[in-house]
């Protein structure tokens, strides 16, 4: 047991400290980071130079001077990343990857505020076609010689080929790690299932899947135990702050799946085999199930969420909602109306990445507990 908590502290420091990541990074390697914004980029392509794919994922700050460039209605997370920008948060960084699935995105590479430079790409929203995976390979291409042009190093097909790999290694392993988590509640507090999900932002993914697989190991050993408390899937963006999930701990709530774009949507499939590199990393875009950023007329994301409930037993669903984003916006009251109808209590939480204050929340989730 207590290699398991010696393990879940190092996650959780990992997971806490992104800037000591990239100087260790450089410290070892002798090379830099490039960002990755939300939601989805092509990181085996950063990988496949040695420099660190760092997640971008925003955090707690007091938005000032990030006003002066969006809108006050852009979700909070850009607005988040927009002032750590302004304020040299990301200087060390040799480049950024933004992706542009949402309004807010498509127009931040223009306003990026960083000092290093922003490579941009679009991944298409028609997904069905082959000439989808045919346009966003030409896009990766573009990305690729941009990587190539600040990093100084050549990405062959043979290097991407081989993170590639590496990359689907750890998504195999990160799904492991769900369904052991799930089965032990009174191991993995919320918290903790989240912190071994988000270092996987911070660290080389080789060293990543080791540390991860270390743990899964360790957990697969431990006898099953019964949940005294209730089971709830989370969907949405992000579930953080960590203080909200640190509520659920104490509400007895034990997160048995999620479908956040943060966590399990990031690891939810593998990149395809077939074609070349750039090729499959566009096919892992056209083939991303159950995702309010990736166009799906018959929104089986509902059904995927449905079928999560029903297998994991769960009590409830949480909608761990970012303020200001309308493609969950726009799938809320599709998710509420088949939750509704099957009679699965639902608890809607905004989430401020500049909030001080979480009493609403709090008071919800204890309105909720009593509900359940
Ligand atoms: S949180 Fe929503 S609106 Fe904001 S960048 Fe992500 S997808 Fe776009």
């Amino acid at each position: 047991m207590s290699d398991i908590n010696q393990l879940l502290d190092e996650f959780h420091q990992i997971a806490a400290d992104p800037a000591g990541a990239v100087a260790r990074w450089k410290k070892e390697t002798g090379k830099g980071a490039v960002g990755i914004l939300p939601v989805y980029a092509p990181e085996e392509m950063v990988h496949a130079t040695g420099f660190l794919p760092v997640g971008i994922w925003g955090g707690h700050v007091e938005i000032s001077e990030a006003r002066a460039f969006l809108p006050a209605f852009a979700c909070s997370i850009m607005q988040s990343i927009m002032e750590f920008a302004i304020k040299g948060v990301y200087d060390d960084l040799t480049a950024v990857l933004i992706s542009s699935p949402c309004d807010t995105l498509k127009c931040f590479g223009q306003k990026w505020k960083g000092k290093c430079p922003a490579i941009q790409f679009v991944q298409p929203q028609n997904r069905v076609l082959d000439a989808a995976n045919v346009f966003l390979a030409e896009e990766y291409r573009v990305v690729r010689a941009k990587l190539e042009s600040v990093t100084g190093v050549v990405i062959t097909d043979e290097a991407l080929e081989n993170s590639i790999h590496i990359y689907n290694a750890n998504r195999a392993e990160m799904r492991r790690f769900t369904i052991l988590a799930r089965k032990h509640p009174e191991l993995i507090s919320p918290a903790a299932r989240h912190d071994v999900i988000k270092s996987r932002y911070f660290m080389e993914k080789s060293a990543h899947t080791k540390k991860v697989r270390e743990l899964n190991d360790l957990l697969s050993q431990q006898p099953d135990k019964v949940w005294p408390g209730k089971k709830v899937v989370l969907t949405g963006i992000t579930a953080e702050p960590t203080e909200m999930l640190n509520m659920f701990a104490k509400a007895g709530f034990a997160v048995v799946a999620d479908d956040l774009a943060h966590e399990s949507r990031q690891f939810s499939h593998d990149v395809p085999e077939g074609g070349s590199p750039l090729y499959r990393l566009a096919k892992w875009w056209t083939t991303l199930e159950s995702c309010s950023l990736a166009t799906d007329r018959h929104k089986r994301r509902i059904d995927t969420l449905m079928d999560t409930i029903y297998s994991t037993a769960a009590d409830g669903v949480i909608v761990c909602m970012m303020k200001f984003c309308d493609p969950e916006e726009f799938d809320y009251p599709i998710i509420f109306k088949r939750l509704q109808a099957a009679h699965i209590p639902v608890l809607y939480l905004e989430i401020d990445q500049a909030a001080d204050s979480f009493e609403q929340i709090r008071t919800k989730i204890q309105s909720f507990t009593e509900m359940l």
